[in-house]
């Protein structure tokens, strides 16, 4: 006689690159058991066209898709559309605001993060997280003047590049612009694309793109087209999230961006506050809003004494991990950066439960040349690991920690320049103990090496370098490269043939 086959379920929370992955790997592991991804936004984020370009390198396409087309795929994973409410570890079950109770044996959370805001209730500063907060910004930049930037991370490097006829305030407590992807070096390398007027727009973008709304609107599970309802909490955007949109403002400049270095915002103030101030005998000082411009709604006092008026204000200063509705009555232990931390087995403290993409932090001892970022490749990569993981737990299976963790890669697109980093791309954690190589040629390549007891450690490479590939597999392979050292950058040999 038979034994009796007790199925699983497995639970995975939000329906962005990480959860998406994640259930996609469970359902196609366990096609006998239950898979329910519960996710509160009415779209899925779908990783297509996956290709191992190199060994860590990786391309991929995002597309939102309504969520009857990964139920249709996996006639085990059940998509269940309503946010979580609460999670009671103990006794393994979610509620969701919708009133439904779900059971898990194993549960993964992957609810991604939201805008970190310089201020929560203030009408005039936005966030850019999804598909509706990036057509609220458009919305309100078709009718803008000048608008400021506040932050210095991918979302204000991409903003301030593609806003066209508005005024750009762009405010970064950094010396340098990027400083979360770059030096100083590759920053003056790219602030002429900034101060020039932007050249006819390249050709098809080579980098992989998430559609928004328009190009791929929301169906019924009857094939109609429906109006979309405005998720709390939708998936985050991705590259080239704005490629479909018109970032257009309301003059008849083209780029016209005024850099505030070193500087972070003191005070916002409304219209009336700042009439208020400025008759109140303290005169202002620096950059007053034109006098033919009319009124600003809003006005910012920075830190250095300068104040601007502005239509609006752009917060792009990093992402809180959504973890609000799982931390009560749990004991889930949180990282510095208020993610759930995460082992390698992607466990949280808490049984059963695991996490990936966004909403935790890496926790477990890394590989010396990789960091965690919250961008969308190690949201994939997460999703996955932790799918891996959760079956070798409940197969009792050895597991290790997948080979992508090994070295830090990331292939994205800045003021159009195409831009690879690779490893310890800033010396990250490295003190005075690096060496750099830099070669430029201004408008066409910037590529810089980071080298450690005579090791290569990491690299950014800018314009259509074609080293990622040779410089991933030295970087991987722990190549003494001190007798190189001159040769390494010289751009008249092969590097590819000279290490071959
Ligand atoms: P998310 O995509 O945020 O998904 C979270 C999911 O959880 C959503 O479906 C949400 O609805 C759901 N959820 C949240 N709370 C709940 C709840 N209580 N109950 C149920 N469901 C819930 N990365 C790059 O690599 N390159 C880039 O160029 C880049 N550009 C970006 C530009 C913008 C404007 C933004 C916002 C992000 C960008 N990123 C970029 C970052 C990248 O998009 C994220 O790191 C990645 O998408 C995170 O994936 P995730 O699955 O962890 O989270």
């Amino acid at each position: 006689m038979s034994a009796e086959v007790k199925t699983k379920k497995f639970v995975v929370v939000g329906g962005g690159i990480a959860g998406v992955t994640c259930a996609e790997q469970l359902a196609s592991q366990f096609p006998s058991d239950e898979i329910v991804l519960i996710t509160a936004a009415p779209l899925i984020k779908a990783v297509t066209n996956f290709k191992q370009i190199s060994r860590t390198l990786e391309d991929f396409n995002v597309e939102e898709q309504p969520i009857s087309v990964l139920e249709e795929k996996y006639p085990n994973l059940k998509v269940v559309q309503s946010a979580v409410r609460k999670l009671q570890g103990a006794q393994h079950t979610l509620q969701t605001e919708d009133g439904r109770e779900f059971h898990y044996d194993k549960l993964c959370i992957c609810s991604g993060g939201r805008p970190k805001l310089l201020t929560e209730d203030n009408p005039y500063v936005l966030g850019i997280r999804d598909t509706d907060s990036a057509q609220d910004f458009q919305k309100r930049l078709s009718k803008a003047k000048r608008i400021i930037v506040v932050g210095n991370g991918g979302i204000a490097l991409e903003l301030v590049y593609e806003v066209e006829g508005c005024e750009v305030i762009w405010v970064i407590k950094d010396k340098a612009i990027g400083n979360t992807f770059f030096d100083g070096g590759a920053a003056q390398f790219l602030i002429p694309s900034l101060q020039a007027d932007k050249a006819e727009r390249a050709g098809p973008c080579k980098r992989t793109r998430y559609t928004t709304e328009d190009a791929s609107p929301t169906y019924s599970r009857a094939g109609v087209r429906e109006e979309r309802s405005i998720p709390s909490t939708g998936s985050a955007l991705g590259p080239d999230w704005h490629a479909d949109m018109t970032l257009q403002g309301a003059q008849q400049v083209s780029h016209k961006v005024h850099v505030e270095y070193r500087c972070e915002v003191q005070m916002i103030y409304t219209s009336e506050e700042h009439l208020l101030r400025a008759s109140g005998q303290s005169p202002e000082t620096g950059c007053m809003p034109p006098a033919d411009s009319g009124p600003w709604p809003v006005f910012v006092q920075l830190k250095n004494g300068k104040t601007y008026g502005c239509d609006f204000i752009v917060s792009a200063t990093g992402v809180i991990p959504n973890t609000g509705p799982f931390l009560s009555g749990n004991s889930f232990v949180l990282a510095e950066d208020l993610g759930l931390s995460v082992d390698d087995h992607m466990r949280t403290s808490v049984a059963n439960v695991y996490a990936a993409g966004d909403v935790c932090t890496a926790c477990w001892e890394t590989s010396a040349l990789w960091q965690q970022m919250r961008l969308w490749t190690q949201a994939r990569q997460m999703g996955w690991h932790a799918a891996r993981c959760i079956a070798a737990d409940v197969l009792d299976e050895p597991i290790d920690l997948d080979f992508c963790f090994e070295l830090f890669t990331h292939i994205t697109k800045f003021f159009n320049y195409k831009v690879v980093l690779l490893g310890k791309f800033n010396a990250q954690g490295l003190g005075q103990d690096h060496e750099l190589l830099v070669r430029c040629s201004p408008g066409a390549e910037y590529v810089k090496v980071v080298l450690a007891e005579g090791r290569m450690v990491g690299a950014v490479l800018i314009g259509e370098t074609d080293l990622e590939e040779t410089f991933e597999n030295l970087m991987l392979n722990r190549m003494d490269l001190t007798a190189y050292k001159d040769e390494l950058l010289n751009p008249n040999i092969d590097i590819e043939d000279y290490f071959d």
